[in-house]
């Protein structure tokens, strides 16, 4: 990240962010033990609001519950923190990453249990996959590295080592020209982006693979709702890469990559080649919900 000026929430103080360093045996950066959340706040006619910030703390917290790693803060302070982090950096709009991880105390495989810190920075980041994705959708291919087994890390947990497979995954798509990765599951099944849920419509159903071997998204729950609102049938269940060839539309969820649309897949259109008339709808759906525009789900913002 880039120096910068304004501050960092680390273990219940606002830091400088340039003193907010932490000691190079810290046993998190050895081993990838520690959890995060993807998090962004939006400008709202009300000012800066976060979306879905209790979700995302309550999963911060699941993860640390799947991991075993015990939690020094309430999830009170976490969301205070979030809150704290975009105000006193004076950010409109933004994406904020909670982080929890173990400190230097003791290295080894067994962590130092009574030495977890937590962070909260905050910095603004456009569209994930590029402003001309969300419009024009993206280019994706499947990647040659599998997801996780769910026996072999916890995939409901937004972990910090799952993320070692994203990266090998993001990094062998783009480097071949491609926009972002589509990981498929140990039995060959659609699983997921290296950071996003991925969604397909045909035939007017959408489908999404269950939540076997994905991360379990705020994204992907809240375009459940936002279907469900006009009269779109979500169905969970295994799919095929070539179901995804012959979708009439696709799109990928997350906080970061927003409602992205996928125009091909290894090389093959989907439908039309281009941001689909559903997704183009809950899409829109999902801009006015995180901007406030939607007085429906205002209860999705804590304004700052
Ligand atoms: N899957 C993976 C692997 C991710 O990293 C993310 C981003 N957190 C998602 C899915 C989407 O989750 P969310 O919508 O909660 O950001």
């Amino acid at each position: 990240m880039a120096d910068r000026d304004g501050v960092i929430w680390y273990d219940g103080k606002l830091v400088p962010w340039r003193e907010a360093t932490t000691h190079v045996l810290t046993h998190t950066l050895h081993y990838g033990m520690g959890v995060f959340e993807g998090v962004r706040a939006y400008e709202t006619p009300k000012g800066p609001a976060i979306f879905r910030l209790q979700d995302h703390t309550d999963r911060l917290f699941r993860s640390a519950h799947i991991l075993g790693m015990k939690l020094p803060f309430t999830k009170e302070a976490l969301n205070q923190a979030q809150l704290d982090v975009v105000r006193e950096n004076g950010l409109k709009s933004c994406y904020l990453r909670p982080m929890a991880f173990y400190g230097s105390g003791k290295m080894g495989v067994a962590p130092p249990v009574n030495d977890v810190h937590i962070i909260v920075a905050a910095w603004p980041w456009g569209a994930y996959l590029g402003a001309d994705g969300l419009e024009k959708g993206i280019r994706v291919k499947t990647s040659s590295f599998t997801r996780h087994h769910v026996n072999v890390t916890m995939c409901k947990a937004k972990a910090n080592g799952n993320y070692m497979n994203s990266i090998l995954a993001n990094t062998e798509a783009t480097r071949d020209g491609y926009d972002e990765a589509l990981l498929l599951d140990v039995e060959g099944y659609v699983a997921e982006g290296s950071g996003e849920n991925i969604f397909v419509i045909r035939n007017g159903k959408m489908y999404t693979p269950d939540l076997t071997s994905c991360l379990d998204g705020i994204t992907r729950n809240t375009i459940f709702q936002l279907a469900a609102e006009i009269g779109l049938e979500v169905i969970e269940k295994r799919i095929t890469r070539d179901e995804v060839y012959v979708a009439d539309e696709a799109f990928f969820t997350g906080t970061a990559a927003e409602v992205t649309p996928i125009r091909e897949l290894d090389g093959r259109q989907i439908g039309e080649g281009k941001r689909g008339p559903i997704t183009e709808k809950l899409q829109a759906m999902y801009f006015a919900c995180v901007k406030g525009e939607a007085p429906k789900h205002a209860d999705w913002l804590s304004l700052v």
